[in-house]
């Protein structure tokens, strides 16, 4: 019987999910390379190898739940974060590349041979707390969230990918850290607004990781009212927000007695993560 090849399987995988996704050739990639045990690069070198039939049946099936909506990452587990292989599940957000601008800029802030304390609020996969835990080896970086489930996931990464100086704690924002104090703390907390049509496309993420209430800010709010006082002296708060909130949640700091705010631009150029330096350190 005729097998059918891997670059046939891609071609026609691609095709499938052109109208359901910018990138379907990569999605078709990254699943047949699940599937297979395979990187994409060894799925190029090895386009003629025939597929097995069950394998072939395992692909399609991904296929159809992809065009569902379920993003790639759930459906294959993983996902690359700041070059960091991350498991996922849908109890956690699919990391976005946006949130890398959030780490570049609080690693321009961190010295290398600084001992800082980094609180990362609402960690998810722990893709932020990882990633500057990882850059910053003298760093203790504490990650939290109020999902034990997300709180599991990001331990299983830390063990997996042997990153030692990180704690994890449960709690609502700085509920989690009642006494302590820190030189940064970062955070990309949920900010979607209750009525964004956008939240359509993204059903399967947990409602709790993109929507904090009605208007989009409410756990920005929350975020920089407690900020100040979680920060040891010449720290900052770094936040991420949602495109249209830059003005908004600049205004949040300034209310908080924030002062030096800063507003950097993601990868495609929008204002996507504002930076906060006490006026005065301690109220
Ligand atoms: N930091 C991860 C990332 O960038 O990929 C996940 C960010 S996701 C947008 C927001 C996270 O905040 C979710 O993991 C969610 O469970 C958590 N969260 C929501 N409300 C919270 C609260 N009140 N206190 C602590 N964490 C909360
Ligand atoms: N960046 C996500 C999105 O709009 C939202 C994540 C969040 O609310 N922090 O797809």
């Amino acid at each position: 019987m005729m097998q059918v090849t891997i670059s046939e399987l891609l071609r026609s995988g691609a095709a499938d999910l052109a109208p359901h996704s910018e990138s379907a050739r990569l999605d078709a990639e990254l699943l047949l390379g699940e599937i297979l045990s395979r990187g994409r690069a060894q799925l190029a070198a090895h386009g003629e190898d025939p597929v097995e039939p069950q394998n072939v049946q395992a692909f399609r099936m991904m296929l159809a739940r992809r065009r569902e909506g379920m993003p790639v990452a759930y459906l294959t587990g993983r996902r690359e974060f700041w070059s960091l292989g991350l498991r996922v599940t849908p109890q956690v957000l699919v990391p976005r590349p946006e949130t890398e601008t959030l780490v570049e800029s609080a690693l321009e802030l961190l010295p290398r041979a600084h001992a800082a304390r980094v609180l990362d609020l609402g960690t998810g996969s722990g893709a932020i707390a990882l990633a500057i835990a990882r850059e910053r080896p003298l760093c203790a970086v504490v990650g939290t969230d109020l999902s034990p489930e997300a709180l599991a996931v990001a331990r299983e990464n830390a063990a997996g990918l042997g990153i030692g100086n990180v704690a994890w704690r449960r709690g609502h924002w700085f509920d989690a850290v009642p006494s302590e104090r820190f030189d940064a703390i970062v955070s990309n907390p949920p900010y979607v607004a209750a009525d964004d049509p956008a939240l359509a496309a993204l059903q399967a993420e947990p409602r709790e990781a993109l929507t904090p209430g009605i208007t989009g800010l409410e756990a920005l709010a929350q975020i920089a009212a407690g900020a100040r006082g979680h920060l040891l002296e010449g720290g900052f708060v770094a936040l991420e927000h949602g495109a249209d909130q830059a003005e908004a949640v600049a205004a949040l700091l300034a209310s908080h007695g924030f002062r030096l705010i800063r507003s950097l631009r993601d990868a495609a150029g929008r204002p996507r993560v504002a930076l906060g330096f006490p006026e005065t350190n301690f109220p």
